[in-house]
């Protein structure tokens, strides 16, 4: 900055990662936080796997750096007081440092829901290792991490190996999960199609997989490959990028990806991503997957419960007539009664199957129609 007021710009800078020790608390102040759902702090950055189509490695690092206890604590409470009853850590893999994560989460169940303060729900992103560590689960309870984005990717073993996202292999991807959820942690699922080993069946059988896992909430994505990763590279090699300028590459991309599979055509690839989130929100498998959520989702601390559960009956939920209103038809409606019993049934449920609904009616009632549609040309 001095370089530039005193115009005197060098061609060029080359830093360093920041050190996160050192990062000055956001000013929000200066944002709309009356118009914002949740508030955030970044609590690490990086992220020690090696998955090949992750940027977040390439840009922010493999070697994790974090943010001192006390560092977070202070954003958390700038954001508490600011009205946010909901934070998002919103690191690349909060819990892969599992002694500095446990210093941190302890901090956090100290402060939360105590002191007259209400309870807040924090969320992350995470990797399945964390299910072989119960007491750090059991840490996040504690502290009120109460869901947390997951790339749990596929089943497809060869799909895992060949993206060396190692550590979802040699582990029961379904069982691991259901030591997550038990420990009163939801998981969001990320899912991805496309790999090189999938074919034309992959779709139906990540349907059939999310369908066994305890989870509300997901993401499909295809496959894609962004700049400077191994994939890309990879694939460059092999002349399979797609230079598209509409499509830039992204891993939030859910249906259209920059690389030409390898068994199948990218409009086969597009087709069945979109049946396959079609198939997931349809309501004979959104209702038996809420129930299925119910069932597995271990106990939470009372004081770290959202006041709203405490607040009107869920009968008379405003948002729950609403949405029985909007319905359409009669299944969309009978998923509304599957959230309220399961509610009525466990109040502590309600929040995360609220959430959950939002989602599922904001994408099943704007989808087109011929998304559900069987798979014709593709899944044969
Ligand atoms: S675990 Fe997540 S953040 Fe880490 S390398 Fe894999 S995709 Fe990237």
């Amino acid at each position: 900055m001095a370089d530039l007021l005193s115009g005197a710009l060098k061609p060029r800078y080359q830093g360093q990662k920041a050190d996160l020790a050192k990062a000055l608390p956001p000013r929000w102040d200066l944002y709309r936080n009356d118009r914002a759902l949740a508030g955030v702090v970044q609590t690490s950055r990086g992220c020690p796997f090696d998955c090949n189509f992750c940027d977040v490695i390439q840009y922010l690092g493999r070697v994790q750096r974090h943010k001192p206890p006390e560092r977070v604590l202070h954003e958390v409470q700038a954001l508490y007081d600011l009205g946010y009853r909901q934070i998002n850590l919103s690191d690349d893999n909060f819990t892969v440092y599992r002694k500095r994560t446990e210093v941190l989460l302890e901090a956090l169940a100290d402060w939360n829901g105590k002191d007259g303060r209400e309870p807040v729900g924090f969320l992350t992103q995470m990797s399945i290792d964390v299910a072989r560590h119960p007491d750090l689960l059991a840490a996040c309870s504690r502290a009120g991490l109460r869901t947390a984005f997951m790339g749990i990717e596929t089943s497809n073993i060869e799909a895992l190996k060949e993206s060396r996202k190692r550590q979802n292999l040699r582990i029961d991807l379904v069982e691991q999960c259901e030591k997550i959820v038990s420990a009163g942690v939801s998981v969001q699922a990320g899912l991805m199609v496309g790999f090189d080993s999938d074919d034309l069946s992959c779709f139906e059988r990540q349907r059939d997989f999310v369908m066994s896992l305890p989870v509300i909430n997901f993401r499909v994505a295809v496959l894609v490959a962004p700049v400077a990763t191994p994939l890309y590279e990879q694939m460059e090699a092999a002349g399979r990028i797609v230079v598209e300028p509409s499509l830039a590459p992204s891993t939030s991309a859910i249906a259209h990806t920059n690389i030409e599979p390898a068994q199948m055509t990218r409009e086969q690839l597009t087709e069945g991503a979109m049946w396959l989130r079609a198939e997931l929100l349809a309501p004979e498998n959104v209702i038996p997957r809420f129930e299925h959520y119910a069932r597995t989702l271990g106990p939470r601390l009372p004081h770290l419960v959202p006041a709203q559960t405490g607040g009107p009956s869920v009968k008379a939920h405003p948002f729950l007539e609403l949405f029985s209103q909007m319905a359409r038809n009669r299944a969309t409606r009978r998923v509304i009664e599957c959230v309220r019993e399961l509610s009525e049934e466990n109040p502590l449920l309600r929040a995360d199957l609220m959430q959950a609904l939002g989602m599922y009616l904001n994408s099943y009632m704007r989808q087109p129609s011929e998304a559900r549609q069987p798979m014709v040309g593709v899944a044969q």
